[in-house]
């Protein structure tokens, strides 16, 4: 699958659903979202489906979300089918950690090797006011679960936000050094629900590295980026004792769309070539009435053809997408 600026499609996200069970104040309103009827989510087998065929197209990487992916009871399952699939993609997930106490362990067993855990600060009143749900405690745990199940490294995937916990990035990376996990700061999107952000708002990959070298130093990673977004830095505390790395990733003010390899999958079935789209591929009818294999790569391909140069949230013409984030995937 590739576009029209000779991009390769090899990183699917496959939304399992867009329900969660946290109401992020940056994300979703307190009474929740519209959410998408049960029918017309994808079942297991019809996502491991979609799965196989993108493999066959050269996917090599799968990545899980939501919503909050853990939601879904049947996840193990999904995992399963698609880590069986041959050539095997390499299986990870994006998840808020809220359950992973109970699941670490199952979801290794099924096939899942990487692990992403969104957590934006380690205070837990504000960590209640920022999600709406008293749950800190349980991240936590479920990112020691994690570890305890060998998911390594574990990455913390960390949004910074003016005012909210922007005084936190130096405490988180010290937190992050000492649990063996790698941090990744992450500049705030216009992906929200009730269209709140604001590029004057957000803080910016610049701050987020001079907060950085407030209190360590650092030295670019020694490692090939390629299509990363995350820019990974080894920080040093300024007396020495402690090392680790953080990644910092500028999604607006240095933008990584021209060596994008990302296509995404909707729980609903629809295939989208660019978070930012303004269209989407309905995979799910054809799926559903009968459709052969070849016909549903046909307009996987067609899909990504038409892929943009890049999120164009610099251009006039700008607009975010209509649907929330909690309904694309992350
Ligand atoms: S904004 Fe779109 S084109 Fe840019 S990296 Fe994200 S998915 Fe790829």
């Amino acid at each position: 699958m590739v576009d029209a600026f000779g991009r390769i499609a090899t990183d699917l996200r496959v939304s399992v659903t867009d329900r969660c069970n946290l109401r992020c104040t940056y994300c979703m309103p307190p009474e929740g979202l519209d959410w998408i009827p049960g029918d017309e989510l994808l079942s297991a087998d019809e996502l491991v489906r979609v799965v196989r065929l993108a493999v066959a197209e050269g996917v090599t990487e799968v990545r899980f979300t939501g919503g909050e992916p853990l939601v879904r009871p049947d996840l193990e399952a999904i995992i399963a089918g698609a880590a069986g699939l041959s050539p095997a993609p390499s299986i990870s997930l994006t998840t808020n950690g809220i359950g992973l106490t109970k699941r670490a362990e199952s979801l290794r067993a099924a096939g899942l090797t990487r692990i992403n855990v969104s957590l934006d600060t380690l205070d837990r009143e504000r960590f209640t006011s920022l999600t709406r749900r008293d749950r800190l405690a349980d991240v936590l745990d479920g990112i020691e679960a994690a570890k305890a199940a060998g998911l390594h490294p574990v990455k913390i995937n960390t949004v910074p936000m003016r005012g909210v916990n922007d005084d936190e990035v130096v405490s988180l990376v010290r937190w992050a050094i000492d649990s063996g996990v790698h941090l990744r700061f992450i500049e705030q999107m216009p992906l929200d629900a009730q269209h709140a952000w604001s590029r004057q708002e957000m803080v910016k990959a610049d701050e987020i590295l001079a907060q950085l070298a407030s209190a360590f130093t650092l030295e670019p990673a020694a490692e090939v980026r390629g299509s990363d977004p995350a820019e990974r830095w080894t920080v040093t505390s300024l007396d020495g004792a402690a090392t680790g790395v953080v990644g910092v990733i500028g999604s607006v003010t240095r933008p990584f769309c021209a060596a994008c390899d990302r296509v995404r999958l909707t729980s609903d079935g629809q295939l989208r070539n660019c978070l930012f789209s303004q269209t989407e591929t309905d995979l799910r009818t054809p799926l559903r009435n009968g459709a052969s294999d070849e016909e549903v790569v046909v307009l996987m391909r067609e899909c990504l053809a038409a892929k943009k140069a890049g999120h164009g949230i610099d251009e006039p013409t700008f607009l975010p997408p209509l649907r929330p984030m909690s309904a694309i995937g992350g």
